[in-house]
């Protein structure tokens, strides 16, 4: 590697580096002929576009599915989502923390909530209504909770 003379210690340093490792001196400051900087700056601006189309890629990553474990040894329901890139994220919620399971008809789609006894609305599930309906009224059995059904659909197409 290309090295330059640090002129205020005298300690060798790589060409490329902007300040002295040992005392820190700043060359920007001293050598500002420099054509390289504004390069530089570019491919770091760059970098941290890439960097963050990669966070944001692997947020926005597709979801294949989701399924719904009742779990009767740990008395849990737990939701394992599957994404795209092969990883899987579980949420668990203890039976004796739900309140309820209501089913959501808003056609033409169907969603699953598990109401917790704090009150919060836990998506278990959304999908064909029809088969969710059967489903969700399968888990409150398993969970021994009762089950809510709500009907939104009819509410928008009266508008
Ligand atoms: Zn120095």
């Amino acid at each position: 590697m290309e090295m330059k003379t640090c002129p205020s210690c005298g300690a060798e340093v790589p060409a490329p580096a902007s300040t002295c490792k040992t005392c820190f001196h700043d060359f920007k400051a001293t050598a500002k002929q420099k054509s390289s900087s504004p390069v530089l700056i570019l491919v770091a601006v760059a970098a941290v576009v890439v960097i963050a189309a990669g966070a944001l890629w692997s947020k926005t990553q597709v979801e294949l599915g989701s399924r719904v474990l009742i779990d009767s040894t740990s008395n849990s329901v737990q939701m394992i989502r599957e994404f795209s890139d092969g990883k899987t994220e579980t949420a668990s919620v203890p039976f004796d923390q739900i309140a309820s399971v209501e089913f959501v008809e808003d056609l033409p789609d169907g969603t699953i909530f598990l109401i917790t006894t704090s009150g919060e609305r836990v998506k278990l599930a959304h999908g064909d209504p029809r088969e969710l309906k059967l489903k969700a009224s399968d888990y409150a059995e398993a969970v021994g909770k009762p089950l809510t059904t709500k009907d939104e659909s009819s509410v928008k197409v009266q508008q």
